[in-house]
């Protein structure tokens, strides 16, 4: 599932660690960051590739990281894609969201979810 996780899965930069080499900038095939005197940042979030890890393995300064994907945004995608293709959203995932608080039973209700 390419870009399933567009505008998810993308660099975070701890900036307390970031040395401003523009090593990740000069990297990155994508164009996700930008350079600019106040240094680099990440910029063109949805440009990122699913799973990528190039500019993390790239920086000296073990500076970037990946948010933890399985968002309350990432589930309700799942959800409705299931949905949308007409297949039964996966169970076992839905309930790990729930029991780890990133989605409610309330949510999955929510007409938007599509879940009758
Ligand atoms: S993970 Fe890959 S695509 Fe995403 S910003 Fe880094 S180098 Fe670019
Ligand atoms: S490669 Fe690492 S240290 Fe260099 S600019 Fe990017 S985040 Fe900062």
């Amino acid at each position: 599932m390419k870009g399933f996780l567009k505008g998810i899965w993308h660099p975070v930069i701890d900036m307390s660690k970031c040395r401003n080499c523009g090593f990740c900038y000069e990297f990155c095939p994508k164009g996700v960051f930008v350079k600019s005197n106040a240094g680099v940042e990440v910029k063109n979030h949805s440009e990122c590739v699913d799973g990528c890890h190039g500019c993390e393995w790239k920086c000296p300064s073990n500076a970037i990281s990946f948010p933890e994907p399985i968002t309350r945004e990432y589930v309700v995608k799942v959800v409705r894609w299931s949905k949308d293709k007409g297949r039964a959203y996966p169970d076992a995932f839905v309930n790990y969201a729930i029991k780890n608080n990133i989605i409610t039973e309330e949510d999955l209700k929510d007409e938007a979810l599509g879940k009758s």
